[in-house]
């Protein structure tokens, strides 16, 4: 059955989409379409942002206790739609559903639960000589979001936003619209005041470039390719606004030569496909010290063998669909390159059986990648693993760091001062030591042209602030 949604959340109450356009959204599993959701013009955007403007002074005078409670109620209507959130993601992106469950749905909850608190206690004032120095919400907000983690992407600025004040204009991206409405029917449920909260859906270029470019969004808050943010990046130039952006990566999982490989690579491989390897932090280039290359390799190709591809909503599927055919396409492309400019293929491949149905690649890892070749340095976002020898450390550093991206990463040894002293040199906002836990308080973002800002905690409280000083 076709789901259509005819709505956007304006001013605190859903109103009917200014035009009849609409936007298909398929299921990459199937191909089929399942929902429409509107086109939003720059009209659209125009109400959005008034009512976000109108609400601006209300909402930054709200005391931070009455914020908190407002966040603590949007948990509680967001807790209690975690299943449904789960399986719209199967839906629409095609994460399997248990990663789904634990992820799409999980992820945004602890968030969210660390802003409850993170809202209730906002940075304290100080002062310095003769100043008191305060901070106070920047202004409205505009969020553009892409569609891999779509619910969470959109928790990880709005939670923060609404926390230090700012009224927000949500774009979703529009591969996975379906999820945000289920996050409003919870703000709608939540109540917060009108213009706190507004959602506007559409394309990028329509509704994505007239937020960015809108005189009265003080602040854009991107997450999306490179590309996108250098474009986004040009139109708030004009006007002075201040953007945060979370974009692209091709990080690297450097292995030394006494890991323990079986660990290293396993968990490895697991980070290059999690979620069909459309994950902006995935290790996708792994550099193995040559003493343990093709022990590795072989380790790799092993795993790779082990995922099961299908349908979402099957337990039994380890790795779903890519989001659409264009994507699909694009994968398959890199790999047939990667191969062109002298990879090994190990595991997968362009050839590789995969459903009749669906946006599938088949797990791919193909190892000897040339550090230069495009296949280590463009992002793939798929899951395609490239395998790299490495001489020693300092060699490790050198490829590691050979990128114009640098978001995340990971080291393994057995000796944790010399995996400390590989992570310090690694140009990257994240290394992970041994496999250490993903950390939803630590900063999150990107060096070089990963992006600017950071997100998640006090830190991506902060960006959202401004800082005045007050001199007596
Ligand atoms: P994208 O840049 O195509 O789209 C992201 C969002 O921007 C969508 O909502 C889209 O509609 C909008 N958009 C597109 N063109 C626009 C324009 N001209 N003006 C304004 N908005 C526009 O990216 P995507 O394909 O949705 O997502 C994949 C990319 O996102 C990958 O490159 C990935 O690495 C990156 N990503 C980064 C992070 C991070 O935190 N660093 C997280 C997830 C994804």
């Amino acid at each position: 059955m076709e789901l259509a949604r005819t709505d956007f959340y304006l001013d605190g109450r859903w109103v009917t989409a200014s035009d009849a356009d609409s936007i298909e959204v398929q299921n990459p599993a199937t191909e089929e379409v399942v929902a429409r959701v509107p086109a939003g013009s720059a009209t659209d955007v125009d109400r959005a942002v008034s009512a976000a403007r109108a609400a601006f002074d209300g909402w930054a005078g709200t005391a931070p206790a009455d914020r908190a409670q407002a966040l603590h109620r949007l948990h509680t209507a967001l807790a209690a739609r975690s299943d449904e959130i789960a399986r719209t993601v199967a839906l629409e992106l095609g994460t399997p559903l248990k990663v789904a469950t634990r992820i799409q749905a999980g992820l945004p909850l602890t968030v969210l639960r660390g802003y409850v608190d993170l809202a209730g206690r906002p940075p304290a004032e100080h002062i310095v000589g003769n100043s008191l120095v305060v901070r106070e919400p920047v202004g409205v907000v505009g969020a553009i979001t892409p569609w891999n983690y779509p619910l969470h992407q959109v928790v990880a600025k709005l939670a923060p936003a609404l926390a230090a004040g700012c009224p927000v204009v949500l774009k979703p991206s529009e591969l996975t619209p379906l999820v945000a409405y289920l996050l409003f029917d919870a703000i709608d449920e939540a109540g917060f005041p009108p213009g706190v909260v507004n959602l506007v859906t559409g394309t990028g270029p329509q509704v994505g470039a007239a937020i960015a470019a809108h005189p009265d969004v003080d602040m854009v808050s991107f997450t999306g390719s490179t590309a996108t943010g250098r474009q986004i990046s040009h139109l708030a130039a004009d006007r002075i606004a201040r953007v945060a952006l979370e974009l692209g990566g091709k990080s690297a999982n450097v292995i030394l030569d006494d890991a323990d490989l079986d660990t290293a690579v396993k968990v490895g491989v697991g980070n290059a496909f999690l979620n069909s390897g459309q994950t902006c932090t995935a290790w996708t280039r792994m550099l193995v010290h040559r003493a343990r290359y093709d022990e590795a390799v072989s380790l790799a190709a092993q795993a790779a063998a082990g995922y099961r591809l299908g349908d979402p909503f099957d337990p039994a599927t380890r790795l779903g669909p890519l989001v659409s055919g264009a994507q699909r396409d694009r994968v398959r492309e890199h790999v047939v390159r990667g191969l062109a400019d002298g990879g090994r293929l190990v595991a997968g491949g362009p050839d590789a059986p995969v459903p009749d149905r669906g946006f599938f690649v088949a797990p791919t890892v193909i190892a000897d990648v040339d550090p230069d070749s495009a296949l280590a340095q463009e992002e793939v976002f798929g899951p395609v693993l490239a395998v790299i020898p490495v001489d020693d450390d300092e060699h490790a550093v050198a490829v590691a760091n050979n990128s114009r991206y640098g978001l995340a990463g990971a080291v393994w040894s057995a000796d944790t001062d010399r995996a400390l002293t590989v992570a310090r040199r690694m140009r990257t906002g994240a290394v992970d030591i041994n496999g250490a836990p993903f950390n939803p308080l630590a900063p999150f973002g990107g060096y070089k042209q990963s992006g600017l800002g950071r997100e998640l905690g006090s830190y991506g409280l902060d960006e959202f602030l401004q800082t005045k000083a007050i001199q007596r």
